[in-house]
C-alpha cells in the first residue's frame, strides 16, 4: 500500500505536466498590433505618411512584423494574426507578410488598433509601437492623434497608447508579453505593464525626429529573440487590468475641440481644454473615448 502510494505521488505530477505539454502543442495564438512610429529606420512623418520614403518604409515595417512573427514560430504559435494599427491601417505588405500569419488590413474598423483581439489568443504582443504624446526623446510621440490628443488618463494614470490596448487585450485576459519600438517607448511598457515585459529596443531617439538604428539585421534578430522568450514565458506576465468603473479624461490641444465634446452624454468639462467620462464597462468606454477623439478633429 505504501509503495503504491509513492507511485502515485511521483506519477500524477508527470501526467499533469505530459498533458500541460499536450494541450500547449495543440493550441498557441498569437495576436500583433502594429504600429508604425517605432519600426526600426523610421525617424519622420514623411516615412510614415505620403512623404517620399513611406513606402521604403512599408517594407521595414513588413520586415519587423515577420521578425515577431518568426520569435511566435520558434516558440511554438499554431495561430498568429497580424493587426495593421497605423494611419489607414493598410501599411503592411500583405503578399510579403509570412505565410504563417493572417492580415487584418484597413480601416476603419470598430476596435482600431486591437481590431481581431479576443479571450481564445494566448498572449499579445505590439510591434512598431511608440511613446505617448509630451515624452522628451522619443520618435513621433503621441497618443492616438498628434492633432487632437494633449494627454489620456485612464483611472489617473496618463496613458500611451500601449496601455490603452493592452487594458483592451486585459479585458479579454490576454497579457501583452513584448513590444518593439524605440529607448523611451520600450521604458513606458516595462512602466505600465510591468517590468516583466519583454522589450525590443530597435533604437534611441535624439529629440522627436531623429534616431540611434539598430542595424536592420541586428533589429530583427532581437524582435524575434524577444518575441520568442516572451511568449515562452507568457504564464508569468499577468494580463493588464483596472479596477472598474473606468474614469477617461481626455486633454485637447484646444478649447474649441473640448466645446465639441460637451454635446454627448455624460461628457463634462473639467477644465478649459479637458473632458472626462466615467464607464463601468472598458470597452465602451474606450469606444466614447475614439468617437470624442475623432470629434476633436472637426475643430
Ligand atoms: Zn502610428
Amino acid at each position: 500500500m505504501k509503495t503504491q502510494a509513492y507511485r502515485n505521488l511521483f506519477i500524477l505530477p508527470i501526467v499533469l505536466f505530459l498533458a500541460s505539454s499536450v494541450s500547449i502543442a495543440q493550441k498557441l495564438k498569437v495576436y500583433i498590433s502594429v504600429d508604425m512610429e517605432g519600426i526600426t529606420g523610421v525617424v519622420s512623418a514623411d516615412q510614415t505618411g505620403a512623404g517620399p520614403d513611406y513606402g521604403m518604409a512599408r517594407k521595414w515595417m513588413t520586415d519587423d512584423v515577420n521578425a515577431a512573427i518568426l520569435g511566435a514560430l520558434d516558440a511554438g504559435a499554431t495561430e498568429i494574426v497580424v493587426n495593421d494599427s497605423h494611419g489607414d491601417m493598410r501599411n503592411i505588405f500583405p503578399g510579403e507578410l509570412n505565410t504563417n500569419a493572417v492580415l487584418i488590413s484597413g480601416s476603419p474598423k470598430p476596435f482600431g488598433m486591437m481590431q481581431g483581439i479576443d479571450a481564445s489568443f494566448d498572449a499579445a504582443m505590439f510591434i512598431g509601437y511608440h511613446a505617448k504624446a509630451g515624452t522628451v526623446d522619443a520618435v513621433l510621440d503621441h497618443t492616438i492623434s498628434s492633432a487632437v490628443v494633449y494627454s489620456i488618463k485612464i483611472n489617473g494614470i496618463e496613458m500611451p497608447e500601449l496601455g490603452i490596448n493592452a487594458l483592451i487585450a486585459g479585458y479579454y485576459n490576454v497579457p501583452v508579453v513584448m513590444l518593439s519600438g524605440d529607448k523611451a517607448a520600450c521604458e513606458q511598457a516595462k512602466e505600465v505593464l510591468g517590468e516583466k515585459t519583454m522589450v525590443a529596443q530597435v533604437k534611441e531617439a535624439i529629440g522627436r525626429t531623429a534616431a540611434k538604428n539598430l542595424s536592420f539585421e541586428s533589429a530583427r534578430k532581437l524582435i524575434r529573440q524577444q518575441a520568442k522568450l516572451a511568449i515562452e514565458r507568457r504564464k508569468e506576465l499577468k494580463a493588464y487590468k483596472l479596477n472598474a468603473p473606468y474614469r477617461f479624461e481626455l486633454a485637447y490641444f484646444r478649447s474649441s475641440q473640448t466645446d465639441n465634446a460637451l454635446s454627448v452624454p455624460g461628457v463634462k468639462r473639467i477644465s478649459p481644454r479637458a473632458v472626462q467620462f466615467d464607464s463601468d464597462d472598458y470597452i465602451t468606454g474606450c469606444k466614447l473615448l475614439r468617437a470624442l477623439i475623432s470629434l476633436g478633429r472637426d475643430n
